[in-house]
């Protein structure tokens, strides 16, 4: 068993791949260094040798070692640098453990011979000739052991035995002197070759660690799809240079619908489940050779060789699968998708620019045509450069000069009073015009601005309510990045204490997308503000789809019921709805306002289901302060007379 295993050491024929090629590429760089050390002593010694040996000792035998030896450097001297080939490798190498031998008897026998002639001096040369070249040898040999093994021990055995034959206690002496310097020297050897091997096999794992490190931080953990980082390293090193006419790369990215509110609802670990499922399905609906990617959160994104129609098709085919509803831990999930796609026919530029335009058309999919695709189109394109525009305004605006709020009235239904005031946002750019605040405040969101604008229409409308009557109310909007912000609720707050008005006139005004942002910091910020006396208003209730939970949530004084609510009295099913949403705020008592009222059949509805306040048309629009002050003396002076 160890004997086979020890063949099987000498033989090489134990030896893995990329330790073959590590020692053979080592070797390359001595062996040449061998062969010229063999000659440069060999010839020295036929030198020493010339007066007292005959002919064919001095200049025959050497001359032939000589060329050998030279002809065998040339070969090595001239093979290719990199050897890739691992057999060839072990083929070279058992070769040159053969071919070793050979020298190695070839030498030895030609030197212990020439121990025949000479005098004392000749011989110590002897002596040292075989010291210095097996020592020579065991250092060239150093990676590959065995040849140095074999020639060690082809050279030191007969010396030795030669030596001590001759029964001459000096040479006896000189010849255990060198066999004990060549084990010690072997010792070494194998040492240094072990650290060697060592070297090699950490190298190895370092690169399998590589490689699975690569793998892990390709790949999302929960679906098993690439990743976000995986996707656009492949979107950077497609070429759209190299396609030829009638070809095209199309991005799809997917955002899945009503995610957030499954996982809110059902945990995490259906979320996740969820994850996984729709992973599935869309490994379903691709080719292995196609990228389709989880990029994180509920957004997937696809990579496909596609023209619009044929994308738009795949896309399709992708928000079908993903709207069937999934069983899940015992629950039917129903989710749905949006598909934005941009194909290279449409959009000129880098790689990454496909990404944006199919992340806009998905935006647009999502606010026309939730559950759909949408291609990325020329009309896209212009919206986006209208919204570049705006964004380059509203950067480098003078928002304290530009920005100011109007007033709309918020009247109570029964006494027709005006009760409170809604602060509503408008800018006035020189170049652009008016922009409405449906267009800004989300701007202002993405570009990082609002929380800065909030603070400044805040300013603005604490000091409007300063100049109203004492007991009037103002609302006031907050976005959801001001929830977020702890820094920005805390300057809210000192604002309000800092100026001359009541809190509990102020009413802010809050959408649930605003809250779901983050439902523990949102809770933390609402409360907050409710600590500080000012009423809570959810507004556009009605818009989104979990609401009714966080009636329960969170300190909520007034439900805004959102415009579409009054589209549907008009039906018979949306009167039912309406009331039975007031009603069930009224008996959790919350106020109800209803949002958007534009004609008298509308208030009279209202008033006949008790609906306690009313904003919209019917009564005022937003209107600037000075035309509020007037508007409220008006009123006033008519509430008197009657
Ligand atoms: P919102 O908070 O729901 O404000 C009510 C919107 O409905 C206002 O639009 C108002 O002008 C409009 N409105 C009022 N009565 C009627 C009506 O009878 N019919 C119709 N069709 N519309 C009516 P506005 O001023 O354009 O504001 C749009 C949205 O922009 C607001 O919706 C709010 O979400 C946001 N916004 C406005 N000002 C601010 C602000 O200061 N801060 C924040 N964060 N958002 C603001
Ligand atoms: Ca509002
Ligand atoms: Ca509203």
């Amino acid at each position: 068993m160890i004997t086979g295993k020890a063949l099987g050491w000498f033989t090489l024929r134990s030896l893995d791949d990329r330790q073959a090629l590590a020692q053979l590429n080592e070797l390359q760089k001595q062996i040449p260094l061998l062969y010229a050390l063999l000659s440069v002593n060999s010839v020295a010694l036929a030198y020493t040798h010339a007066e007292v040996a005959p002919a064919w000792m001095t200049v025959w035998i050497p001359a032939f070692l000589v060329l050998a030896s030279l002809y065998r450097l040339v070969t090595w001297a001239m093979r290719p640098q990199i050897v890739t080939d691992p057999s060839h490798a072990v083929r070279v190498m058992q070769r040159t453990i053969l071919l070793g031998s050979v020298m190695a008897i070839a030498y030895i026998a030609w030197s212990l011979g020439m121990n025949q002639y000479g005098g004392e001096r000749e011989h110590a040369h002897v002596a040292i000739f075989i010291a210095i070249t097996v020592i020579g040898c065991i250092f060239c040999l150093m990676h590959l052991p065995q040849a140095a093994l074999a020639v060690t021990a082809l050279v030191t055995i007969p010396y030795l035995l030669f030596y001590v034959t001759r029964s001459d206690p000096i040479y006896t002496a000189i010849g255990l002197n060198i066999v004990l310097v060549t084990l010690v020297m072997t010792r070494v050897l194998l040492n240094s070759f072990q650290g060697f091997t060592q070297l090699i096999r950490t190298q190895r794992e370092t690169e399998r660690l590589n490689r699975e490190v690569t793998v892990l931080a390709h790949t999302d953990q929960v679906t098993g799809l690439p990743n976000r980082r995986h996707f656009f390293s492949e979107l950077d090193r497609i070429n759209t240079q190299e396609l030829l006419p009638g070809q095209a790369w199309a991005i799809g990215v997917i955002d899945l619908d009503r995610f957030k509110a499954a996982n809110d609802t059902y945990g995490h670990l259906v979320g996740d489940q969820v994850l996984q499922m729709v992973g599935q399905r869309l490994r379903e609906l691709f080719e292995p050779h196609e990228m389709v990617a989880r990029l994180g959160g509920d957004e997937f994104a696809f990579l496909i060789r596609a023209d619009g129609p044929m994308a738009t098709e795949r896309a399709d085919r992708v928000c079908s699968l993903l709207a069937t509803p999934m069983q899940i831990g015992g629950h039917l999930v129903s989710i749905g998708a949006s598909c934005g796609l941009a194909t290279t026919n449409e959009v000129q530029g880098p790689a990454r620019a496909l990404y944006d335009s199919a992340d806009y058309a998905l935006y647009a999919a999502k606010s026309e045509n939730r559950g759909s695709s949408m291609l990325f189109s020329a009309d896209h394109e212009q919206r986006i450069r209208f919204h570049r525009r705006l964004e380059e305004a509203l950067q480098s605006a003078d928002l304290d000069q530009e920005i100011s709020i109007h007033l709309q009235p918020i009247v109570h239904v029964r006494t027709g009073r005006i009760v409170c005031l809604e602060a509503l946002a408008r800018w006035t750019n020189a170049d652009l015009g008016p922009v409405a605040p449906d267009t800004f405040i989300p701007l202002a969101e993405r570009m990082g601005l609002i929380n800065r604008l909030t603070l400044l229409l805040l300013g603005k409308t604490l000091e409007a309510a300063s100049l109203l009557p004492p007991d009037m109310r103002i609302s006031f909007n907050l976005s959801g990045h001001d929830l977020v912000s702890s820094q920005t609720v805390l300057a809210i707050i000192a604002l309000v204490q800092k100026s001359a008005v009541n809190p509990r006139n102020l009413v802010f005004e809050l959408t649930e997308t605003a809250v779901v942002r983050d439902l523990a910091i949102a809770e933390q910020s609402i409360g907050a503000l409710h600590a500080l006396g000012a009423e809570i208003a959810l507004d556009d209730f009605g818009t989104g789809q979990s609401s009714l939970s966080y009636l329960h949530r969170f300190p909520i004084d007034k439900v805004k019921l959102d415009r579409s609510f009054l589209a549907g009295v008009e039906q018979a099913g949306g009167c039912k709805l309406l009331e039975a949403v007031i009603g069930l705020c009224h008996s959790m008592g919350i106020a109800c306002v209803a949002e958007g009222v534009e004609t008298q059949d509308q208030l009279l509805f209202l008033q006949n289901i008790a609906c306690d306040y009313y904003q919209g048309y019917v009564f005022a629009r937003p209107m600037p302060l000075d035309a509020v002050t007037s508007l409220l003396e008006r009123k006033d002076h008519q509430l008197l007379q009657a």
